[in-house]
């Protein structure tokens, strides 16, 4: 039966309304448990059945994005539809807001689909970043990488995650394989960031904008996949405050209604430069689960239905390791093992294809200390893979 639609655009939409999430992944499985938790019916949208979502959803339509005839037709029984996954076609995500509010509203999605414009929001409110041109042909590659100075990074502008669509180039030998790997689509071109470390802050802002920002969470990566994230950061509260008050701005100027993370590079100066933006919540932003008053996912289940924001205050300090596919070369993982460690606690997609490099779930570990906490859960994760 369709959800009773709100009066009007600001008032809330209550427990037992349907709440749809555009996407089947582990970000849209975990924001069902939220919403559900809180009494919603949640419906996902997503293109193969068997998604992390049909375990946690009261409903997965399996439908391809670009299906904007279905897509419209299942928003009119929504109460509000709101993302895991941004790459979908804003035509199709500007089709349903005609039937349902939209949040983070598709404007949202096509400024941060695309690293071009992305990068022109960034530059147009005085954000900082990486020098960065324009490049869509092998000449403007090389005009580019004469003008930044070498190493520089090519990306591709549209759909690009976890570093695909991304070559470095370090000597002028490796321009036109570059530009043969990532081209001929349009690119940006980067400067190269000698960066002391890389950081995170998710954030949500609420249909009355107001903002609530999470603590921002420290990152290491292997092999451009998130490995281990922790906070807090313990860098010097300019560099915090500072990215915390760009994370905001952001939302505000994107007018996001819903949950963003803004990924930044911290220099050897200190200095702090947004890196790119994802409009929903973050794998970065997992150990909000374990860790704070109000996780990313309540987040976002309060923020698009128009409830105030919660806290997010983090209670202790905490460190999240992620669960690649790797894990499962030995054989099934020792859960009993990894949960035997101190502050521990395991969440798995429902992924059945344990693929290398394929995200099958994370662990959290909270300790006293943020250096105990990664201890743990990267302990704990060894302990699990054999
Ligand atoms: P991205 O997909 O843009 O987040 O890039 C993936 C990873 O590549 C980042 O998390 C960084 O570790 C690295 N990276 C990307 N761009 C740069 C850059 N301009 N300078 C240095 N490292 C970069």
């Amino acid at each position: 039966m369709p959800s009773p639609a709100p009066r009007n655009a600001t008032s809330p939409i209550l427990p037992g309304a349907t709440l749809g999430v555009m996407g089947g992944g582990q970000l849209g499985a975990m924001f069902a448990v939220a919403a559900k938790r809180m009494g919603y019916r949640v419906e996902a949208i997503s293109d193969v059945a068997d998604c992390p979502c049909a375990h946690h959803c009261d409903r997965v339509h399996v439908v391809g994005y670009d299906d904007r005839e279905r897509l419209v037709e299942i928003a009119r029984s929504l109460s509000v539809l709101s993302f895991e996954f941004e790459n979908i076609p804003v035509e199709a995500a500007r089709a349903m807001q005609a039937a349902v509010p939209v949040r983070p509203a598709p404007e949202v999605l096509h400024t941060t689909q695309d690293r071009a414009r992305e990068k022109a929001f960034l530059v147009e409110h005085g954000l900082a970043c990486a020098a960065h041109r324009i490049v869509r042909s092998h000449g403007d590659l090389q005009a580019a990488v004469a003008e930044l100075g070498l190493p520089c990074v090519l990306k591709t502008a549209a759909f690009g995650y976890d570093g695909k669509g991304q070559q470095k180039i370090t000597s002028a030998a490796e321009i036109t394989p570059a530009w043969e790997a990532v081209g001929p689509h349009e690119c940006v071109l980067e400067g190269w960031i000698d960066f002391d470390c890389e950081i995170s802050v998710v954030a949500a802002r609420g249909l009355d904008g107001t903002t609530a920002v999470f603590e921002p969470s420290r990152n290491a990566h292997a092999n451009h996949i998130l490995d281990v994230a922790s906070a807090p950061s313990h860098l010097p509260d300019a560099v915090t405050a500072a990215a915390r008050e760009m994370a905001a701005r952001i939302l505000d100027k994107l007018g996001v209604v819903g949950v963003a993370c803004v990924e930044f590079f911290v220099t050897r100066s200190g200095a702090v430069l947004v890196n790119e933006i994802a409009p929903r919540p973050h794998n970065s932003g997992h150990l909000t689960i374990d860790a704070c008053e109000t996780s990313q996912f309540e987040q976002q289940v309060r923020a698009i239905c128009g409830l105030p924001l919660g806290s997010p205050r983090q209670l202790a300090p905490a460190a999240m390791a992620n669960l690649l596919g790797d894990c499962w070369q030995h054989g099934p993982p020792d859960w009993a093992a990894a949960l035997g460690v101190s502050g521990v606690s395991l969440h798995l997609y429902g992924k059945s294809d344990p693929r290398p490099g394929r995200k099958m779930g994370h662990l959290t570990a909270v300790a006293a200390t943020v250096e105990e906490a990664v201890a743990n859960v990267t302990r704990a994760r060894r302990l699990a893979a054999g």
